[in-house]
């Protein structure tokens, strides 16, 4: 399967994607991850990527085209992906057009998540991630079992610096402007599925199963 999963920051596909891509044994693709690892690697994309990040922008497409190209060439990926914060504007959706094109590929499914901002502001100032697995949390939501510590490996959790409310608006209004028009975008193509945002984690999931055709 190759999917794309679309909604504003905090809608819950870094959450679902984890679980989705396990479960079918291929790839999440996740350039917000990919940029954070190159951040705390102090790299080059990392120094380039970071100010844009912080001031809860887009980091320019041809730096973030380039990323998932080399990603899809990875021979992981042609056993398919979740794709996780990409594409995020109409630039990007024509050039994984080009590239999925390029490796014979072509996109399954694009699933919507549907979810108020009052929710989505909620849901990522009460966020907390894993330093050494990625995993997620919410401080009310889904609380880890101790304090601080990830369910899964231990690692330590913290907040994510564009989680303060400030910038967390900033990104709304970003993807109002830059991603929803991707909206229209896949639906014309036939590809796009929307399902609720804002139930259970549980739930949220059987929806995603059901509309890529994969029901438990
Ligand atoms: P995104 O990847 O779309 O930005 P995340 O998956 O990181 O979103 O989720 C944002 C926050 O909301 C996290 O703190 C996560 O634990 C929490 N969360 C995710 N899904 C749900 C849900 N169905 N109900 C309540 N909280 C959720
Ligand atoms: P995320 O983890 O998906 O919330 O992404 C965190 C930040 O990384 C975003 O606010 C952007 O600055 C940057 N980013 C992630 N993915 C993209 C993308 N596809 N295009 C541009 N910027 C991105």
């Amino acid at each position: 399967m190759r999917v794309i999963l679309l909604g504003p920051p905090g809608a819950g596909k870094g959450t679902q994607a984890r679980q989705l891509a396990a479960r079918w044994g291929v790839p999440q693709i996740a350039t917000g991850d990919m940029l954070r690892d190159a951040v705390a690697a102090g790299t080059a994309l990392g120094r380039q990527a970071k100010q844009h990040m912080d001031a809860g922008e887009l980091v320019p497409d041809a730096v973030i085209i380039g990323l998932v190209a080399e990603r899809l060439a990875q021979p992981d990926a042609r056993t398919g992906f979740v794709l996780d914060g990409f594409p995020r504007t109409v630039v990007q959706a024509e050039a994984l057009d080009r590239l999925a094109d390029g490796h014979g590929l072509s996109l399954d499914r694009v699933v919507l998540f549907e979810i108020d901002d009052g929710e989505l502001v909620r849901r990522l100032t009460g966020r907390r991630v894993c330093r050494a697995c990625g995993r997620n949390y919410h401080v009310v939501f889904s609380p880890p079992a101790r304090a601080d510590r990830c369910d899964a490996c231990d690692g330590t959790l913290y907040q994510r610096s564009d989680d303060e409310e400030d910038t967390v608006r900033r990104r709304l209004s970003v993807y109002a402007r830059d991603t929803r028009p991707l909206i229209e975008y896949y639906r014309r193509r036939g590809l796009l599925e929307t399902i609720p945002g804002a139930g259970p984690v549980e739930q949220v999931f059987d929806d995603l199963l059901r509309v890529t055709g994969s029901g438990r």
